[in-house]
């Protein structure tokens, strides 16, 4: 049998259970599939011992502006689309977390971002700020980036207050972002009737079937295993290493990104006093540990910006292979009893609603949740061309 839009209740088989594979396992679970996930790790909760989902290791950025500084503008729309989704999906998981007696902190947050560079590095700067300030298709109205002068920098983030005299800045409206752990634990904990099964490896997978420990059979088998896909996928990993710091006190409030022309580095406020700072990007899939030159270029890119961090305590240092294919952008593809989606790259948090709100277009069912978006702050500030 193939579902469609008349059936009432699929059986539904999801390979990983990753960012992808949990988000969709939540929304077919809550539209009353009957849905199974196997994931080869042997529990929900991350280990940060760079095997598991990329999704976990994820700063978080949701940042369709910024991220056109390496992304082609269909990525800006669906992260405008996406944004809407997280806002709406985080604030059910939050009323969840609330009933159900879990940890309550807020895990999603629309602040804006900051894009900063060091005067040296102005024109580097404004090459990026250049693409990013073109208007774009689906971005709300108020969105474009917005210059700020020091005071209007100081009012927004007095933590910057002791960096270099020289910095320039600019307020990206509308930009968010999420707390990855704690989403990817509220989907999976949440997920109405969904069955999980770990340390479980799906070999193999066509229309209607799968390959675990035995042949099992569905009504839609869905790929969602990232990297693991190959070879059926052309998909390679991407490794990004982050550093996870704990800094009582240092009060920044919004996503911070570094215009530098060598590394492309941000700064992530979570809660609990912890801040990421993240990624570096290397044509490797090798998943050992952190390198010095990785930490020491990221530590001390953050640092030029926020010498408060110099008394932070270094907790995790975090690495994973972000699933990309050869034109870097997602794909989903559909034929009857099979769904697969992947191609997230460096983008999967920023994109994920969007791309799982096209395969449940596809299979005829409704999308996710959505909110409006607005830009929540507008501060004294000039147009962006600073
Ligand atoms: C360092 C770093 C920083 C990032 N920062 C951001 C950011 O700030 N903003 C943003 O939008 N994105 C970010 N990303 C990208 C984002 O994390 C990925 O694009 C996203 O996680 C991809 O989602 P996915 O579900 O396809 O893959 P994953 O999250 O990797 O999930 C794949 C799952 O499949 C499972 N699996 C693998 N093989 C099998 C098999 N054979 N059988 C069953 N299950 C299997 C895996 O165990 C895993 O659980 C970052 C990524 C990295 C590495």
């Amino acid at each position: 049998m193939t579902p469609s839009s008349t059936s009432a209740c699929a059986r539904i088989g999801i390979a990983g259970a990753g960012l992808l594979g949990r988000l969709l396992a939540w929304q077919l679970g809550r539209l009353g599939h009957q849905v199974t996930v196997v994931d080869p790790a042997p529990g929900p909760a991350p280990l940060f011992d760079g095997q598991g989902a990329a999704g976990f290791t994820a700063a978080g950025m949701l940042s369709p502006l910024a991220e056109l500084d390496a992304a082609e503008p269909d990525v800006a729309g669906r992260g405008w689309h996406s944004i809407a989704r997280w806002s709406a999906i985080s604030a059910l998981l939050a009323d969840g977390a609330t009933a159900t007696g879990q940890d309550e902190a807020p895990a999603f947050t629309q602040r804006g971002s900051l894009m900063v560079a060091h005067g040296s590095d102005l024109g580097a700067a404004r090459r990026v700020l250049a693409r990013v300030a073109q208007p774009m298709p689906g971005q709300p109205a108020g969105c474009s980036p917005q210059a700020l002068d020091r005071p209007a920098l100081n009012a927004l983030e007095p933590s910057l207050h002791g960096s270099a005299g020289a910095l320039h800045a600019w307020l990206l409206p509308g930009e968010a972002q999420i707390d990855t752990v704690r989403t990817l634990a509220r989907l999976q904990a949440q997920a109405p009737g969904v069955q999980w099964r770990w340390g479980e490896t799906v070999e193999d997978l066509s229309p209607g079937r799968w390959q675990t420990r035995g042949a099992e059979a569905f009504d839609l088998v869905i790929d969602a295993r990232g990297v693991g896909a190959r070879p059926t996928w052309p998909v390679r990993g991407v490794r990004g290493e982050v550093i996870w710091l704990h800094a009582p006190g240092l009060g920044l409030q919004r996503p911070l990104r570094l215009l530098h022309p060598r590394h492309r580095v941000y700064i992530v406020p979570r809660a609990d006093d912890t801040v990421l700072i993240g990624a570096s990007e290397i044509e490797s899939e090798d998943r050992s540990p952190v390198s010095l030159r990785s930490a020491v270029e990221l530590m001390a890119a953050a640092h030029s910006v926020l010498p408060a961090l110099a008394e932070a305590r270094i907790l995790r240092m975090d690495r994973n292979l972000r699933p990309a294919l050869p034109d870097h952008r997602p794909r989903v593809h559909h034929e009857p009893g099979l769904l697969r989606l992947n191609g997230l790259y460096r983008h999967g948090w920023l994109l994920a609603p969007s791309v799982v709100d096209e395969a449940l277009a596809l299979m005829g069912w409704p999308p996710l949740p959505c909110a409006a978006t607005m830009p929540t702050s507008t501060p004294a500030s000039s147009p962006a061309s600073a």
